[in-house]
Protein backbone atom coordinates (compact mmCIF):
# COMPACT_ATOMS: atom_id res chain seq x y z
CA UNK A 1 0.00 0.00 0.00
CA UNK A 2 1.29 3.11 -0.63
CA UNK A 3 1.15 6.47 2.20
CA UNK A 4 0.36 9.70 0.81
CA UNK A 5 1.46 12.15 3.62
CA UNK A 6 0.62 15.79 2.94
CA UNK A 7 3.46 17.84 4.83
CA UNK A 8 0.95 20.70 6.11
CA UNK A 9 1.01 24.15 7.78
CA UNK A 10 -0.08 27.47 6.45
CA UNK A 11 2.20 28.94 8.58
CA UNK A 12 5.65 29.75 6.77
CA UNK A 13 8.89 29.00 7.70
CA UNK A 14 7.96 25.77 10.47
CA UNK A 15 9.64 23.18 8.77
CA UNK A 16 7.71 21.65 6.50
CA UNK A 17 10.15 21.69 3.50
CA UNK A 18 12.98 20.78 5.52
CA UNK A 19 10.80 17.70 6.97
CA UNK A 20 9.44 16.35 3.50
CA UNK A 21 12.89 16.30 2.39
CA UNK A 22 14.54 14.97 4.84
CA UNK A 23 11.88 12.49 6.27
CA UNK A 24 11.83 11.15 2.27
CA UNK A 25 15.57 10.60 2.53
CA UNK A 26 15.44 9.22 5.40
CA UNK A 27 12.71 6.87 4.63
CA UNK A 28 14.42 5.98 1.21
CA UNK A 29 17.34 5.06 3.24
CA UNK A 30 15.32 2.18 4.57
CA UNK A 31 14.62 1.34 1.17
CA UNK A 32 11.25 2.53 0.67
CA UNK A 33 10.47 3.80 -2.55
CA UNK A 34 9.86 7.50 -1.75
CA UNK A 35 7.83 10.16 -3.94
CA UNK A 36 8.03 13.78 -3.07
CA UNK A 37 5.90 16.55 -5.03
CA UNK A 38 6.50 19.96 -4.42
CA UNK A 39 3.21 21.80 -4.32
CA UNK A 40 4.94 25.66 -3.50
CA UNK A 41 5.95 27.92 -5.80
CA UNK A 42 9.25 28.76 -3.90
CA UNK A 43 10.39 24.91 -5.22
CA UNK A 44 12.11 24.70 -1.84
CA UNK A 45 11.70 20.60 -1.88
CA UNK A 46 12.86 20.91 -5.99
CA UNK A 47 16.02 22.88 -4.76
CA UNK A 48 16.67 21.11 -1.96
CA UNK A 49 17.31 17.66 -3.44
CA UNK A 50 19.65 18.85 -6.03
CA UNK A 51 17.33 19.77 -9.17
CA UNK A 52 18.04 22.88 -10.57
CA UNK A 53 14.88 24.79 -12.31
CA UNK A 54 16.68 24.91 -16.06
CA UNK A 55 16.45 21.26 -15.69
CA UNK A 56 12.70 20.62 -14.91
CA UNK A 57 10.93 19.93 -18.23
CA UNK A 58 7.14 19.13 -16.76
CA UNK A 59 6.23 20.42 -13.18
CA UNK A 60 3.36 19.58 -11.10
CA UNK A 61 1.89 23.09 -12.46
CA UNK A 62 1.64 21.16 -15.96
CA UNK A 63 0.03 17.91 -14.03
CA UNK A 64 -2.83 20.31 -11.92
CA UNK A 65 -3.65 23.16 -14.49
CA UNK A 66 -2.92 21.22 -18.07
CA UNK A 67 -3.56 17.59 -16.60
CA UNK A 68 0.12 16.30 -17.86
CA UNK A 69 0.57 12.60 -16.96
CA UNK A 70 2.07 13.03 -13.09
CA UNK A 71 4.82 9.91 -15.23
CA UNK A 72 6.10 12.87 -17.17
CA UNK A 73 7.06 15.44 -14.69
CA UNK A 74 8.75 12.60 -12.16
CA UNK A 75 12.70 13.03 -11.72
CA UNK A 76 14.70 10.95 -10.18
CA UNK A 77 17.70 12.54 -7.44
CA UNK A 78 21.01 11.91 -6.47
CA UNK A 79 19.42 10.11 -3.71
CA UNK A 80 18.97 6.14 -3.80
CA UNK A 81 15.04 5.46 -4.17
CA UNK A 82 14.19 9.24 -4.32
CA UNK A 83 12.13 11.27 -6.86
CA UNK A 84 10.41 14.08 -7.33
CA UNK A 85 8.00 15.97 -9.06
CA UNK A 86 9.26 19.49 -9.08
CA UNK A 87 7.95 23.09 -8.80
CA UNK A 88 8.68 26.53 -10.52
CA UNK A 89 7.53 29.41 -10.36
CA UNK A 90 4.78 28.91 -13.17
CA UNK A 91 3.16 27.28 -10.10
CA UNK A 92 2.12 30.58 -8.38
CA UNK A 93 -0.84 30.79 -10.56
CA UNK A 94 -2.22 27.74 -9.71
CA UNK A 95 -4.82 29.04 -7.46
CA UNK A 96 -6.04 31.72 -9.53
CA UNK A 97 -6.19 29.30 -12.74
CA UNK A 98 -7.85 26.49 -11.24
CA UNK A 99 -10.42 28.43 -9.71
CA UNK A 100 -12.77 27.97 -12.98
CA UNK A 101 -11.80 24.87 -13.48
CA UNK A 102 -13.85 21.48 -13.48
CA UNK A 103 -13.07 19.45 -10.76
CA UNK A 104 -10.61 21.44 -9.37
CA UNK A 105 -10.10 19.71 -5.97
CA UNK A 106 -9.17 16.59 -7.35
CA UNK A 107 -6.62 17.44 -9.94
CA UNK A 108 -3.34 16.16 -8.06
CA UNK A 109 -5.46 13.17 -6.63
CA UNK A 110 -5.73 11.69 -10.31
CA UNK A 111 -2.25 12.72 -10.96
CA UNK A 112 -1.12 10.35 -8.49
CA UNK A 113 -3.59 7.32 -8.76
CA UNK A 114 -2.04 6.17 -12.09
CA UNK A 115 1.80 6.07 -10.90
CA UNK A 116 0.83 5.57 -7.00
CA UNK A 117 1.83 1.83 -6.65
CA UNK A 118 5.44 2.23 -8.05
CA UNK A 119 5.90 4.38 -4.21
CA UNK A 120 5.22 3.28 -0.81
CA UNK A 121 5.27 6.85 -0.04
CA UNK A 122 4.67 10.01 -1.29
CA UNK A 123 5.41 13.39 0.63
CA UNK A 124 3.69 16.50 -0.34
CA UNK A 125 5.40 19.61 0.18
CA UNK A 126 2.53 22.30 1.23
CA UNK A 127 2.93 26.36 0.72
CA UNK A 128 1.92 28.16 3.34
CA UNK A 129 -1.28 28.74 3.06
CA UNK A 130 -4.86 26.51 2.55
CA UNK A 131 -6.12 27.02 -0.92
CA UNK A 132 -6.21 25.24 -4.10
CA UNK A 133 -3.31 23.80 -3.99
CA UNK A 134 -3.58 22.40 -0.11
CA UNK A 135 -7.06 20.86 -0.71
CA UNK A 136 -5.40 19.34 -3.72
CA UNK A 137 -3.17 17.91 -1.32
CA UNK A 138 -5.67 16.90 1.24
CA UNK A 139 -7.61 15.45 -1.21
CA UNK A 140 -5.07 12.89 -2.45
CA UNK A 141 -3.74 12.03 1.26
CA UNK A 142 -4.21 9.97 3.35
CA UNK A 143 -3.15 11.67 6.09
CA UNK A 144 -1.37 15.21 7.06
CA UNK A 145 1.86 15.52 8.48
CA UNK A 146 2.11 19.09 10.81
CA UNK A 147 5.15 20.59 11.51
CA UNK A 148 4.63 22.84 14.36
CA UNK A 149 7.62 25.16 15.51
CA UNK A 150 8.42 25.03 19.11
CA UNK A 151 7.80 28.39 20.12
CA UNK A 152 5.16 30.97 21.46
CA UNK A 153 2.08 30.83 19.24
CA UNK A 154 2.82 27.79 18.12
CA UNK A 155 -0.90 26.55 18.08
CA UNK A 156 -1.82 29.27 16.35
CA UNK A 157 -3.80 29.04 13.06
CA UNK A 158 -4.00 25.24 14.11
CA UNK A 159 -7.74 25.71 14.60
CA UNK A 160 -8.01 27.21 10.86
CA UNK A 161 -5.91 24.09 9.52
CA UNK A 162 -7.99 21.52 10.94
CA UNK A 163 -10.99 23.11 9.91
CA UNK A 164 -9.64 22.61 6.19
CA UNK A 165 -8.99 19.39 7.02
CA UNK A 166 -12.31 18.62 8.01
CA UNK A 167 -13.99 20.15 5.20
CA UNK A 168 -12.03 18.53 3.07
CA UNK A 169 -12.95 14.97 4.83
CA UNK A 170 -16.66 16.04 4.33
CA UNK A 171 -16.56 16.97 0.81
CA UNK A 172 -13.57 15.03 -0.87
CA UNK A 173 -12.04 12.51 1.41
CA UNK A 174 -13.95 11.05 4.25
CA UNK A 175 -10.62 9.16 4.71
CA UNK A 176 -8.02 11.74 5.89
CA UNK A 177 -6.60 11.63 8.45
CA UNK A 178 -3.58 13.00 11.11
CA UNK A 179 -0.59 11.23 10.57
CA UNK A 180 1.13 13.45 13.09
CA UNK A 181 2.42 16.44 14.56
CA UNK A 182 6.43 17.10 14.59
CA UNK A 183 7.45 19.75 16.78
CA UNK A 184 10.71 21.67 15.04
CA UNK A 185 13.23 23.83 15.44
CA UNK A 186 13.43 23.10 19.33
CA UNK A 187 15.80 25.03 20.79
CA UNK A 188 16.95 23.58 24.10
CA UNK A 189 18.82 26.44 25.93
CA UNK A 190 15.22 28.77 26.10
CA UNK A 191 12.25 27.52 28.76
CA UNK A 192 10.11 28.66 26.34
CA UNK A 193 10.56 25.38 24.38
CA UNK A 194 9.37 22.87 27.09
CA UNK A 195 6.13 25.28 27.85
CA UNK A 196 5.38 24.67 23.66
CA UNK A 197 6.01 20.97 24.08
CA UNK A 198 3.83 20.66 26.81
CA UNK A 199 1.13 22.79 25.33
CA UNK A 200 0.80 21.12 21.68
CA UNK A 201 1.32 17.68 23.51
CA UNK A 202 -1.72 18.76 25.67
CA UNK A 203 -3.93 19.55 22.47
CA UNK A 204 -2.86 16.75 19.84
CA UNK A 205 -1.86 14.13 22.88
CA UNK A 206 -0.46 10.80 21.20
CA UNK A 207 -0.50 12.32 17.70
CA UNK A 208 2.61 14.13 18.99
CA UNK A 209 5.82 12.11 17.52
CA UNK A 210 8.71 11.76 20.43
CA UNK A 211 10.79 12.83 18.28
CA UNK A 212 11.51 16.41 18.63
CA UNK A 213 13.92 18.36 15.86
CA UNK A 214 16.28 20.53 17.58
CA UNK A 215 17.43 23.92 15.50
CA UNK A 216 20.43 23.15 14.37
CA UNK A 217 22.46 25.01 12.10
CA UNK A 218 23.23 22.20 9.53
CA UNK A 219 20.34 21.17 8.57
CA UNK A 220 19.46 25.07 7.76
CA UNK A 221 22.99 24.51 5.52
CA UNK A 222 21.68 21.54 3.68
CA UNK A 223 19.31 22.84 0.98
CA UNK A 224 21.85 25.53 -0.49
CA UNK A 225 23.81 22.12 -1.45
CA UNK A 226 20.84 20.69 -2.95
CA UNK A 227 21.05 17.71 -0.64
CA UNK A 228 19.00 16.21 2.04
CA UNK A 229 20.69 16.07 5.65
CA UNK A 230 21.59 12.48 5.61
CA UNK A 231 24.17 13.39 2.65
CA UNK A 232 25.41 16.89 3.25
CA UNK A 233 26.14 15.20 6.83
CA UNK A 234 25.19 11.66 7.82
CA UNK A 235 26.97 12.09 10.89
CA UNK A 236 25.09 15.60 12.57
CA UNK A 237 22.35 15.53 15.20
CA UNK A 238 20.30 16.84 12.36
CA UNK A 239 20.60 13.23 10.45
CA UNK A 240 20.37 11.54 13.23
CA UNK A 241 16.72 13.07 14.42
CA UNK A 242 15.30 12.54 11.02
CA UNK A 243 16.16 9.21 11.04
CA UNK A 244 14.46 8.77 14.12
CA UNK A 245 11.32 10.08 12.68
CA UNK A 246 11.51 8.08 9.74
CA UNK A 247 11.72 5.28 12.51
CA UNK A 248 8.64 6.26 14.37
CA UNK A 249 6.75 6.54 10.72
CA UNK A 250 7.73 3.52 10.00
CA UNK A 251 6.43 1.65 13.17
CA UNK A 252 2.96 3.64 12.53
CA UNK A 253 2.70 1.85 9.67
CA UNK A 254 3.39 -1.56 11.25
CA UNK A 255 6.76 -1.24 8.86
CA UNK A 256 9.40 -1.25 11.14
CA UNK A 257 12.67 -2.85 10.83
P1 LIG B 1 8.56 25.86 5.52
O1 LIG B 1 8.67 24.90 4.40
O2 LIG B 1 7.53 25.49 6.54
O3 LIG B 1 8.40 27.28 5.06
P2 LIG B 1 11.40 25.36 5.87
O4 LIG B 1 11.56 23.91 6.01
O5 LIG B 1 11.71 25.96 4.54
O6 LIG B 1 9.95 25.82 6.34
O7 LIG B 1 12.28 26.06 7.00
C1 LIG B 1 12.38 27.47 7.10
C2 LIG B 1 13.84 27.86 7.27
O8 LIG B 1 14.35 27.32 8.47
C3 LIG B 1 14.73 27.32 6.17
O9 LIG B 1 15.74 28.26 5.91
C4 LIG B 1 15.31 26.04 6.76
O10 LIG B 1 16.57 25.73 6.22
C5 LIG B 1 15.42 26.41 8.22
N1 LIG B 1 15.20 25.24 9.10
C6 LIG B 1 14.21 24.33 9.04
N2 LIG B 1 14.30 23.44 10.04
C7 LIG B 1 15.38 23.80 10.77
C8 LIG B 1 16.01 23.28 11.94
N3 LIG B 1 15.53 22.21 12.59
N4 LIG B 1 17.11 23.91 12.41
C9 LIG B 1 17.59 25.01 11.79
N5 LIG B 1 17.07 25.54 10.68
C10 LIG B 1 15.96 24.96 10.16
MG1 LIG C 1 8.38 25.20 2.34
Amino acid sequence: MTHIIAIANQKGGVGKTTTTVNLGAALADHGKRVLIIDADAQGNATSGVGIQKGAVDSDIYDVLVNEAPMAGAIMPTAHRNLSIVPATIQLAGAEIELTNQMAREMRMRLGIEPIADQYDYILIDCPPSLGQLSINAFTAANAILIPVQAEYYALEGLSQLLNTVRLVQKHFNPMLNIEGVLLTMYDARTNLGAQVIAEVRKYFQDKVYDTIIPRVTRLAEAPSFGQPIADFDPKSRGAEVYEALAQEVLAAHGESK
